[in-house]
């Protein structure tokens, strides 16, 4: 078999993303030759930084060379300038829409040794909702009124669910290729307020469940429905229970990072953006500019991250020697950075899953 080349564009960003880029190479860089894999690498700007040097924050080059030259992406962070400035926008805001990357995915997982282990991931919708950003002030007699438009499309839903449906049977190809889990079979858990929003929500939650009744999906991946209110509390409560949520944007993302809370550090979490073809493995955490420069920003999440663009590349055995060789960091627990309470610095977190590889 030919070796399968595939070129990854790498978008340090700002602060601490600049530490933990590199070691996100690192990683693709040292999979095992028999996996037949290799990778190229195109270094690009966007961020901050950027924004001060060239008066872009998402330079168009950047997303000409992505668009055209490479089969995936990985993001560090960009810091958010505390005051507005003008003409600065989010540069992986802006990534998503030009690259229709719709879903944003995000896996919560413990080490399978805690006490109550928890292995869950959350597909958000990520294009429309209220995120559509049609909002309204007007007076009234009785004072200001402000609107928002909640806007739920069939195309869109159905995509998001035929998405979910399409990890929960990978997370099970995985799980059978020896990750250890607490799941025994898929499962996928539409998220909606239909009691409520019977149009808008009751739309994406039938659509769903259409997309979920295909045949790939019918025999092998289950399928059940959360009210959001007590999905939050079960989410808390019996976290264990998930294994993947579809949500409407709005909900999802209150849901991941409520989520992510449940595992302690978000030097942990990582996610991907996704659309056709395309993925961008982002680690959850921003630039977090009190540890940057030091050598102690926890590089899980971005090789978890490295992970998840692979699965979307359809890459899952090297993605599994990933997850594998964090998971066995964790447990073992020796090399910890400090944000779990370790010493380790990034370069020995580092060095320490490479070899487990
Ligand atoms: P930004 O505006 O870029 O989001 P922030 O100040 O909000 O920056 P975050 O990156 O969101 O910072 O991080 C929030 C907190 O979590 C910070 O105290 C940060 O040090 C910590 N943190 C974030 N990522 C990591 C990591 N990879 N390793 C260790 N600690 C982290
Ligand atoms: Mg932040």
């Amino acid at each position: 078999m030919a070796a399968r080349t595939l070129r990854i564009g790498l978008i340090p960003g700002d602060g601490i993303g600049k530490e933990v880029i590199p070691a996100g190479r690192k990683i693709l860089e040292a999979l095992p030759a028999s996996l037949k894999l290799k990778f190229e690498f195109v270094d690009l700007k966007a961020g901050f930084e950027a924004f001060e040097q060239t008066g872009a924050a998402l330079p168009e080059k950047t997303v000409e060379i992505l668009k055209n030259e490479c089969d995936g992406a990985l993001f560090g962070a960009v810091s958010s300038p505390s005051k507005a400035v003008k003409g600065y926008s989010s540069p992986i805001v802006a990534l998503r829409k030009r690259l229709d990357l719709y879903a944003n995915v995000r896996p919560v997982k413990s080490v399978m040794t805690a006490k109550n282990p928890i292995d869950m991931v959350i597909v958000r919708e990520n294009t429309e909702d209220v995120y559509v950003k049609e909002e309204k002030t007007y007076d009234t007699p009785e004072g200001k009124v402000a609107e928002a438009i909640k806007r739920i499309s069939e195309k869109a839903s159905f995509r998001i669910a035929t998405m979910a449906g399409e990890i929960a049977l990978r997370r099970q190809k995985i799980r059978d290729s020896g990750v250890p889990s607490i799941h025994k079979s898929p499962m996928v858990t539409i998220t909606h307020k239909s009691n409520v929003l019977s149009q808008t929500d009751g739309l994406f939650r039938s659509t769903a469940r259409e997309a979920l009744a295909a045949h790939k999906f019918a025999s092998s991946v289950g399928v059940e429905e959360q009210i959001v209110d007590s999905m939050v509390y079960k989410l808390f409560r019996q976290p264990e229970t998930y294994d993947v949520i579809v949500a409407p944007n709005f909900y999802g993302d209150i849901l991941s990072d409520g989520a992510a809370a449940l595992v302690g550090s978000l030097g942990l979490v990582p996610s991907a953006n996704v659309g056709e073809g395309f993925a961008i493995g982002e680690p959850c955490h921003g630039s977090a500019p009190d540890i940057m420069g030091q050598d102690i920003a926890n590089p899980i999440a971005t090789l978890r991250s490295v992970a998840l663009m692979l699965e979307f590349l359809d890459e899952e055995v090297a993605a599994a020697k990933i997850y594998s060789a964090v998971d066995a960091n964790l447990e073992e627990g020796r090399l910890l950075s400090p944000d779990l309470g370790g010493t380790a610095s990034t370069t020995q977190v580092v060095e320490d899953i490479l070899r487990r590889l």
